[in-house]
């Protein structure tokens, strides 16, 4: 097989790379391959989307989730944080901010609930931000729905939705959930996502306990597989109260090593998948958090979703431990976030929903196709 820097050249030209290629790519043999790396992959970001960062104002409007991950914070047997859904007005209240912000944006997410009276807010929320006298586009994440609640949420307004895979390898997905979450199940949902005409969005976590560098190559085959339009990735955090947290908690340097291979994943998905939306997540701004989300734009992401909620809520959304601008208002993530993108040359897209090139691209395919 060809060695690291002809692979590079090969994904730099939009050639197809075999999943042990993209294993290359993820192991770049010393620091100067790694930076051309990163190089590579934000020079496509910008020739792509330019130098500018879309902005999605995170409303995270309820922690009450019936799943029990054995990685997450938030999981049902939790019995540490206070458990809260917001106010639909309240909710409303953080969009209008994230629409007087300019971000043109906003993220809807909640642990997973599927009962009719969330359904039902759900939608509710979603009626009332469109009826805003501004244009705001609507990401949802709120877990597996039926395929009927997934149209209906579409029908009020929402175009986007992140449901992670957490990881495309169905032994390591069995390992970090119990029996009730089903590998199977939750492929199912990223389809009928698709079928609800959802620009889709998946991911993983990245530095698992029993997760290989070949698992994370797979992960990327597998985004490209699905042909989905958004990629959120982000380094695995131990939580403390959660039975893997508590199993491998962290040792010192392993998270600079979790929020380097983040990097490296972003890279390498930006110059496989090319057109599509790719977060730099907050958990990358747990590990570093001067310059984490920073860095995950120069490694080729284009999407940063800054906090609007209100301040009192996140102690209590702590999925995992580190979680950054726990006691920062909205105003003050805003200002940091915009003059630390101008320190890198990047300013933020305002006023504009920022869609993934590649849905578009995907829409017109299917048009022609039928
Ligand atoms: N309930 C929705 C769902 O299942 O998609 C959305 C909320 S869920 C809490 C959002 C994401 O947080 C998960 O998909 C997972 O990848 C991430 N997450 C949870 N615990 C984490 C941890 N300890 N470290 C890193 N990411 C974590």
């Amino acid at each position: 097989m060809d060695g690291f820097y002809r692979i590079l050249e090969k994904a730099v030209s939009g050639e197809f790379l075999a999943v042990p290629e993209i294993t290359v790519l993820l192991c770049p043999p010393d620091e100067a391959a790694e930076k051309a790396l990163f190089d590579a992959a934000y020079q496509l970001k910008c020739s792509i989307c330019g130098k500018v960062v879309n902005l999605r104002g995170l409303i995270e409007f309820s922690n009450i989730c019936t799943r029990d991950c054995l990685y997450c914070g938030i999981r049902r047997s939790n019995p540490k944080p206070h458990r809260y859904t917001m106010s639909v007005n309240e909710i409303v209240e953080s969009a209008v901010l994230a629409g007087e912000f300019g971000y043109g944006s906003v993220v809807l997410q909640s642990g997973e609930r599927s009962d009719p009276e969330f359904v039902d807010m759900v939608e509710e929320i979603l009626c009332r931000i469109k009826e805003l006298p501004f244009e705001l586009g609507i990401t949802l994440s709120c877990g597996e729905e039926s395929l009927e609640t997934y149209q209906r949420w579409r029908r009020a307004g929402a175009t986007r939705y992140l449901l992670r895979i957490e990881s495309s390898d169905e032994a390591l997905f069995r390992k970090i959930h119990p029996a009730d979450a089903v590998y199977s199940e939750r492929k199912a949902a990223l389809r009928r996502l698709q079928a609800a005409d959802f620009q889709t969005g998946s991911g993983v976590m990245i530095g698992l306990p029993g997760q290989s560098v070949e698992h994370l190559a797979a992960d990327v085959d597998f985004f490209r597989q699905m042909d989905l339009d958004m990629i959120g990735m982000g380094p695995f955090l131990p939580q403390e109260d959660t039975p893997l947290g508590q199993q491998y908690p962290d040792l010192p340097g392993d998270a600079e090593k979790r929020l380097k291979l983040s990097l490296r994943m972003i890279a390498v998905t930006r110059l496989v998948l090319r057109d599509v939306n790719i977060a730099a997540t907050t958990a990358l701004q747990a590990i570093d958090p001067a310059r984490g989300r920073e860095r995950g734009i120069l490694a080729g992401a284009n999407v940063i979703m800054p906090n609007v909620g209100n301040v009192s809520r996140r102690k209590d959304y702590q999925l995992y431990n580190g979680k950054p601008s726990l006691d920062e208002n909205s105003s003050e993530i805003r200002e940091k976030l915009t003059a630390s993108l101008a320190e890198i040359g990047e300013m933020p897209r305002f006023n504009e929903p920022g869609d993934p090139l590649h849905y578009s691209k995907r829409k017109l395919l299917k048009k022609i196709s039928d």
